[in-house]
């Protein structure tokens, strides 16, 4: 393969551990030795495999000695049958000890999981069409895609085929699973960039081009996006993109990013530090050399931002149909919420739910006829389609009760504090917040408006206490700004207060309708 012989001419990378392991043995391999360490329990794993895991979507939660495991389950573009839905419940019910997270990029994540156990998870996956291959590991990762694609009356058109078609074409394909580091893909034609296309490795963005004098749909492409802790927005490449071509060019970016992406150091691998260092014009130069030509930029169809939120009961493109959006608060559920949802859909739609990447869900395919009586439902007492204003757009990442990487909590701590705010303050707009528990990003703090990110200090009594940085003004309006850091740090327990403190202020001094954005 073209990285051996990379590999080769570069022997600094037989300095990292990680590399050398993944060219003994393909990451996706792992699939076969679980079997093996299932019959034979945790300790029969050697150390040195644990990172291997992550190609089957397994982490060692905290502490990793205590041998649970989280996975995320693969979600291609956050589109769930009412077949799946049942299927992931009883995991999260049966082995997940009822915890059910949705992800910030349309995926499921389980906790608690034992290696006796995967197989038969893995079995109960695979029977309803789903795989968690992919969803870890320096490999393609779950394809963000418009949560609305196919009933969107906001898309240019229906992106679910191509998104298909990618995903299928990286799936267990061992050509790509290599890549120097995590690689991540968005797939929309949603005219409110609603995949986040700027914070992407990868993405295809809705455009129009006049080609022979007929107007085309397609996509212009952004690369080199990504946030952990060194956050880029993604460069567009001067291209367009017929849907029919994507795979193709979607091949052909991931072979440039395996072939040349850094592979040295971990905190320099991902594709962004490759686009910085290249430039958006000898990107695309190299991608022609593989695919051909391609035509230049035409029109962008992407008017604003939605951030992922689809709130509210709104019109399909399907005539008589309609779609629901709801707040899953930081997007947990229990495996008795997931089902009441499953059936709800069922009752009321085709069994679909829609996983969005602001953690939230929808309920799609509702006929008018059902409306009234839908809206009945008590389930919108405790997941409502209107949400408060910061219980509603409040995002968390996992936090120290499950990562190894957390310095303090986080899901939780959000919740409480958002739902507090919500009875304190009434504003007339929501404001987006986020927090994180390191400075990895995963909670996507840096596009949030109110960032918040955990730290460790000491306080007063120079104990060692959890705290938080605050960053205000992120969005992806516009091609982007990541949100800047305030001064200082806050204990957590009291963020609650300076957080309310600063919402008091801002209500008080701000234009109606103004935004904590624009503040
Ligand atoms: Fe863990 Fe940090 Fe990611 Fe949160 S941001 S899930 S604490 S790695």
């Amino acid at each position: 393969m073209v990285y051996e012989k990379f590999w080769s001419e570069n022997p600094l990378i037989a300095k990292n551990k990680t590399e050398i392991w993944k060219l003994e043995k393909d990451g996706l391999k792992i699939f076969d030795d679980i079997p093996h360490y299932a019959a034979n329990g945790f300790d029969s794993i050697p150390k040195e495999k644990w990172d291997m895991f992550k190609w089957a979507g397994l982490y060692l939660q905290r502490p990793k000695e205590a041998g649970y495991w989280m996975m995320r389950v693969v979600i291609p573009g956050g589109i769930l049958t009412y077949d799946q839905q049942i299927t992931l419940a009883n995991i999260a019910k049966d082995y997940g000890r009822d915890v059910y997270d949705i992800t910030t990029r349309q995926a499921i994540q389980f906790h608690w999981l034992t290696i006796e156990q995967v197989p038969d998870i893995l079995n109960r996956l695979e029977k309803v069409g789903m795989t968690t291959a992919g969803a870890c590991g320096d490999i393609t990762r779950n394809i963000i895609g418009n949560a609305l694609a196919g009933i969107d009356p906001d898309e240019l058109f229906d992106t679910r085929e191509v998104l298909y078609d990618v995903f299928e074409y990286f799936r267990l394909n061992e050509d790509y699973s290599n890549l120097p580091r995590k690689y991540k893909m968005s797939i929309s034609a949603n005219i409110h960039n609603a995949s986040n296309a700027e914070i992407n490795c990868v993405s295809f963005n809705p455009a129009t081009k006049v080609m022979d004098g007929v107007t085309e749909v397609g996509f212009h492409v952004k690369v080199g996006g990504g946030l952990s802790s060194v956050p880029m927005l993604a460069e567009e490449l001067d291209l367009f993109i017929l849907p029919e071509k994507t795979v193709e060019v979607a091949a052909a970016i991931t072979t440039i990013f395996r072939d040349f992406g850094y592979r040295e150091k971990r905190h320099r691998s991902r594709l962004k530090f490759l686009v910085a260092d290249w430039g958006p014009e000898q990107f695309k130069e190299k991608l022609l050399e593989y695919t051909g030509p391609l035509p230049d930029k035409g029109e962008s169809a992407v008017k604003g931002w939605n951030a992922g939120y689809f709130y509210g009961i709104h019109k399909q493109k399907q005539d008589g149909l309609n779609y629901v959006g709801v707040n899953i608060p930081v997007g947990r559920l229990n495996p008795d919420e997931v089902i009441e949802f499953a059936e709800l859909a069922k009752k009321y739609g085709n069994g679909e739910i829609r996983n969005c990447n602001s953690q939230n869900l929808i309920i799609p395919n509702v006929p008018d006829a059902k409306l009234e009586e839908l809206k009945q439902e008590s389930i919108f007492e405790r997941f409502p389609y209107q949400p408060k204003k910061f219980i509603g757009y409040s995002v968390s990442c996992t936090g120290i009760e499950y990562c190894n990487l957390a310095l303090v909590e986080t899901k939780n701590r959000m919740r409480t504090i958002s739902e507090s705010l919500d009875k304190e303050i009434d504003l007339d707009v929501p404001v987006r917040m986020h927090m994180v528990g390191c400075p990895n990003n995963c909670g996507q703090r840096a596009i949030a408006e109110i960032g918040l990110q955990g730290i460790k200090m000491k306080n007063q009594d120079k104990k060692m206490v959890e705290a938080f940085e605050i960053y205000v003004g992120g969005t992806l309006n516009e091609g982007g700004k990541f949100n800047e850091k305030l001064k200082g740090k806050v204990e957590a327990e009291k963020l609650h207060h300076v957080l309310k403190e600063m919402i008091l202020f801002f209500k008080e001094t701000k234009l109606q309708s103004e935004t904590f954005l624009d503040f």
